[in-house]
């Protein structure tokens, strides 16, 4: 029998309550009290925009330095980052390994050395047939910004973050997810200190793609562990 999927929508209005009130994380991040995440949080634009006021009035920021700084994680980083790295380690047997070994230092092969303001090191895992591996933070939001852009909404929510890694294969059902039985699962908790980037399994049917257009298959959900890429079928096939 088909196992009924459970949209994002329905996840996360589904998931367990948030403990009681507020605490400070080990990344800084205010965690949000009981009943806060799952609705719109009315009261932080406005308390960012007051902050904001008074930074601008007492000349600490400049807010169109603000709006760069905004414009560029959203349009200039994003997955289409982490995917190059993906898909060189695709086409790239030695690059994987080096990857795999010391991900902050593979990358630099990729011009792509101090972007973003990480200080945190990343690492890569490998997904296969054997092993499986998804990415959350239990405390916050900590998220490889850099490579990945801005974190979506699931991922900061709590219940994904408090979920995932007490029942990952539910989880993963729930984003439409079914792992067979013999595939180990590992669940990798992110910290100020240390970044995830999951390098998902290569589909079926891209012998002979570019690399180039191998990042065209890359999805950031496949990056975070929580999706599978499907076989690649060409444009009017069935
Ligand atoms: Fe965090």
């Amino acid at each position: 029998m088909e196992k009924k999927k459970i949209s994002r929508r329905n996840f996360l209005a589904t998931g367990p309550a948030v403990a009681a009130g507020s605490a400070i994380s080990s990344c800084g991040v205010t965690q949000e009290p009981e009943g806060v995440h799952g609705t719109p949080p009315s009261g932080i634009p406005l308390r960012v925009q007051s902050l904001m006021s008074v930074l601008t009035q007492k000349g600490l920021i400049d807010p169109e330095a603000v709006d760069t700084l905004i414009e560029y994680y959203e349009t200039k980083i994003g997955p289409h980052i982490g995917a190059r790295v993906v898909a060189r380690a695709w086409m790239d047997p030695s690059f994987k390994i080096r990857l795999l070994d010391d991900a902050s230092s593979a990358i630099t092969e990729l011009g792509l050395e101090g972007i973003g303001n990480s200080r945190a090191d990343l690492v890569a895992l490998a997904n296969s047939g054997q092993a499986h591996n998804v990415v959350v933070c239990t405390l916050c939001s900590c998220y490889p910004w850099a490579l990945l852009g801005l974190p979506p909404s699931w991922y900061k929510d709590f219940a994904y973050r408090s979920r995932v890694v007490i029942e990952p294969r539910a989880v993963l059902e729930e984003f439409g997810l079914e792992l067979e039985e013999d595939v180990e699962v590992h669940v990798w908790d992110s910290t100020a200190d240390l970044r995830y980037l999951v390098i998902p399994e290569r589909p079926e049917g891209t012998d002979g793609m570019t690399e180039e257009e191998l990042i065209e298959l890359v999805t950031r959900d496949s990056m975070v562990g929580v999706e599978k890429l499907n076989p690649f079928q060409p444009e009017g096939r069935a």
